[in-house]
């Protein structure tokens, strides 16, 4: 009997009661090697002494200060580091607790943006159908997971949706990743001249698409002519970084590697790699400045932002990513996990693709590799799968979802950064 509503009420889950770098243990004594960070949260394992140091500090100093009174050591510094090493344009930091939190900041001061640089007019928001974006009903409304969306649209605003750049589904026979990257991202210029250029706000997108398909980056230039056509038509780009970013592609932002930035960046899971929660919204000084000549506020808030515990954890997970040089074991090890995973499941009749960049790589089932078809959703593959891997001490993070009608069943892979080979 528990009082708890769970995720799943028919498939309670296990009970953990303690972890250390990279294994969980639950009550019954069982290990289980963590291959998926939860959702691709801890980046640095778990129990990791530093953090653990720093927060117990913390704890000792100062453990919550509202932000309309106060501000903190750990806050500011801990924007010092974001920004110091942040994608060029971006030069300050909302702290929220988490992904959700995050996006609906960022969806929110691109609206404030065009209200206080006089283009109230200004209101839609373009996002792509192969995305997940959060489940607060602003974040659920950008993104496209159907699954997630249904029963709660007509609590939705009204957000569009464009094709996502998903080479294995949607490049065609013969085209160059070049010739598909043009075509995908030209349908975000074709949405906004349907809409009226002057009436769109943003476009949001994840630069490497995390919950709804499993490690997707795009191909080519495909986010330079997004930037471009953006920049085309004023209207602001926000790059959803929740699941992807603070290193978990090998490089501290996955943005860097598609040779952009964006005007909002949203960022939360590796960002406290799990020691508390954590979200930030980072912004361009473009923004900054409209607020600050503007109304110099910005018209949000949480009792939670910016809490010095979540700012601390945020912090030292930071400095022990920069001081132990992890994005090189990432780079590393992800090239490892992708060669493991092509001897081990290229050539299997059941796998489609193997996709991901850094230590986020995930693999595509199908039913038949030669016509790409999925397995029948009544099989429940992806919930078959955690299961089977639950019961043999490995945690992964399988999902199934539909895409322009096409379901897929893929499995994600993103371990802690301090990941060996051995491991
Ligand atoms: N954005 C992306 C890309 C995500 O992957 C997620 C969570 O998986 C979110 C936003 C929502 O984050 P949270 O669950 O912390 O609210």
């Amino acid at each position: 009997m528990t009082h708890l509503l769970h995720r799943s009420i028919h498939t309670p889950p296990r009970h953990a009661v303690a972890a250390k770098g990279l294994h969980f243990t639950d009550s019954a004594g069982r290990d289980y090697i963590d291959a998926s960070g939860g959702a691709a949260v801890s980046c640095l394992g778990h129990a990791h002494p530093d953090v653990i140091a720093a927060l117990h500090a913390q704890l000792d100093r100062l453990a919550y200060a509202h932000t309309g009174f106060f501000t903190t050591d750990v806050a500011e510094e801990l924007a010092d580091t974001l920004i110091a090493d942040a994608p060029e344009g971006l030069s300050h930091v909302y702290l929220v607790s988490g992904g959700s939190e995050a996006v609906e900041a960022a969806l929110k001061m691109a609206r404030q943006y065009f209200t206080e640089t006089g283009q109230p007019q200004r209101r839609h928001i373009i996002a792509r159908r192969q995305s997940y974006h959060g489940n607060t009903l602003g974040a659920l409304a950008a993104g496209g997971n159907e699954w997630r969306r249904a029963q709660f649209k007509p609590l939705l605003m009204q957000a569009h949706h464009i094709a996502p750049c998903f080479a294995y589904r949607e490049q065609w026979a013969g085209e160059s990743d070049a010739e598909y990257a043009a075509r995908a991202a030209a349908e975000l210029e074709a949405k906004i001249l349907e809409l009226g250029a002057d009436t769109v706000a943003a476009f949001v997108a994840e630069p490497v698409v995390g919950a709804t398909a499993g490690a997707v980056p795009a191909v080519g230039d495909y986010f330079k002519r997004i930037r471009a056509i953006c920049d085309k038509y004023g209207v602001l780009l926000i790059l959803d970084e929740v699941m992807c970013g603070m290193g978990r592609t090998g490089s501290l932002y996955a943005c860097e590697q598609d040779g952009i930035s964006p005007d909002l960046l949203t960022i939360a899971k590796g960002l406290g790699g799990g020691y508390q929660p954590i979200g930030a919204t980072l912004l361009s000084q473009k923004i900054y400045d409209a607020f600050a000549q503007g109304s110099g506020f910005f018209q949000h808030g949480h009792t939670y932002m910016g809490h010095p515990m979540a700012a601390a954890a945020g912090l030292a997970v930071q400095k022990v990513i920069r001081d132990d040089k992890l994005l090189d074991n990432v780079q590393a090890m992800g090239a490892e996990l992708r060669h493991q995973l092509h001897a081990a499941f290229g050539q299997h009749a059941h796998v489609g693709d193997i996709r991901g960049r850094g230590l986020f790589q995930a693999i595509e089932l199908v039913e038949d590799r030669q016509t790409k078809a999925p397995f029948d959703p009544s099989r429940k593959l992806h919930a078959r799968i955690k299961a089977e891997a639950m019961a043999r001490g490995l945690m992964v993070y399988p999902m199934g979802g539909t895409i322009d009608g096409v379901r897929g069943d893929h499995v994600l892979l993103a371990p802690p950064f301090i990941v060996t080979a051995a491991d």
